[in-house]
């Protein structure tokens, strides 16, 4: 049973080929899964202090639901200096998650009927999310050959087209935009009156490039949303701690949704946002230095065997063409039963996937090489 909204909506394709793998390692086999949408990495210690240091203290009450106030400060000043964009406290709603930000922007923003743009592949949780609120996607195709950008936006606008999402560096393809493309793509939404969501979840998590944030662009700041969180770059997954900044009419509505569903982030968890942020930066740099090298080392096998693959500029997949030996899904679905290597097929984030596997990198250089292995034994 399930009401019309939730028969709209498809069961997570990567927490099934996830699951599917975790169930045969409870069988006894040793598979290698580079399906995890997590980093391997356990939380900087002096993330945990902070947090603990928070809940012996006694800041174990509810919290403002919008999120502690030197919380939300130093997230405005991180937005201000290193986002470039005009960020106040007063802008900012910490959630418990980008996930559940995104959800809130989605509900706040999107009216039944109206459309949305993806960019094929997207993130698998966007289109639900947009469901959810009532609305329907429109996805616009990448140049899967050539970075994955976006191409002719503007054939895909209409009247009922109210918001399109960013997200760069993006999951699953680890491609990151060049100031060009989010420049085109903040001019087509200046041109047309169209909210953009940036999710900048994968900020952090990028290779000798930096990070450009749409909303930085001239006349983007009061159409933009920006979503970021502390998951993936201070390996914080299990804290569910993230944040929206938007202006003060877009912003308040969301409030509504956090007050009445999870009423804020969890207190003492904040603490651990406030030292992530404030604190060394040093170990965010050294997991990204590891992902290089993981990344480097995948690829190039990838490439070395035969299976095409184009260099991500961030996050820690790899979006890998395996249309040479059938479509992703029937090639995921033999690496799992033949190699005992999962992945995800590509059709899980969209139709322009449908001859890729994601395989994510969050693991040791060790299983990368026997998992390369072990993929060119099953396919080439
Ligand atoms: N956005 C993207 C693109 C993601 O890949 C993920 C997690 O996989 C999220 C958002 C959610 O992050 P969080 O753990 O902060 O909810």
């Amino acid at each position: 049973m399930a009401s019309s909204r939730l028969k709209r909506v498809e069961e997570s394709a990567t927490m099934k080929a996830a699951n599917t793998a975790n169930k045969m390692k409870e069988d006894g086999i040793d598979v290698i899964s580079f399906t995890l949408g997590e980093p391997d990495f356990d939380t900087p210690k002096h993330i945990c202090d902070a947090a603990a240091d928070a809940m012996y203290r006694g800041e174990t009450h509810y919290a403002p639901g919008a999120g502690i106030s030197e919380l939300k400060k130093v997230i405005a000043d991180k937005l201000c200096t290193e986002n470039k964009l005009d960020a106040k406290a007063s802008e900012i709603i910490v959630t418990p998650g980008a996930k559940q930000a995104i959800f809130e922007v989605m509900m706040s923003v999107l009216d039944d009927n109206d459309e949305a743009i993806l960019f094929d592949p997207a993130w698998v949780s966007y289109d639900p999310a947009i469901k959810f609120a009532g609305a329907n996607t429109t996805w616009v195709p990448t140049d899967t050959e050539n970075g994955f950008k976006p191409v002719d936006i503007e054939e895909y606008i209409n009247e009922k087209t109210k918001l399109i999402v960013v997200n760069s560096p993006g999951n699953p393809t680890g491609a990151v935009y060049d100031k060009q493309t989010l420049k085109n793509i903040a001019d087509i939404a200046i041109d047309n009156d169209i909210l953009v969501l940036s999710d900048e979840i994968y900020e952090k998590i990028i290779y000798d490039q930096e990070h450009v944030s749409i909303g930085s662009f001239e006349g983007m700041q009061d159409r933009t949303i920006t979503v970021n969180g502390f998951s993936k770059a201070y390996a914080m997954t299990g804290w569910r701690l993230g944040y929206v900044h938007a202006r003060s009419d877009i912003i308040k509505p969301m409030l509504k949704i956090q007050s009445h569903s999870v009423s804020s982030a969890t207190s003492f968890v904040q603490y651990g946002g406030i030292a992530a942020l404030e604190g060394p930066q040093e170990p965010v740099a050294e997991m990204v230095a590891k992902f290089k090298a993981r990344r480097n080392v995948l690829v190039d096998g990838l490439n070395e065997i035969g299976i095409r693959c184009q260099k991500p500029g961030g996050a820690f997949y790899a979006f890998a063409d395996v249309s040479e030996y059938g479509d992703g899904n029937i090639i995921a679905k033999k690496l799992l039963q033949d190699a005992h290597v999962a992945v995800t097929p590509g059709s899980a984030f969209g139709e322009s996937g449908k001859n890729f596997i994601r395989i994510s990198y969050a693991t040791s250089i060790e299983r990368i090489q026997e998992g390369l292995e072990r993929i060119k034994a099953a396919l080439v």
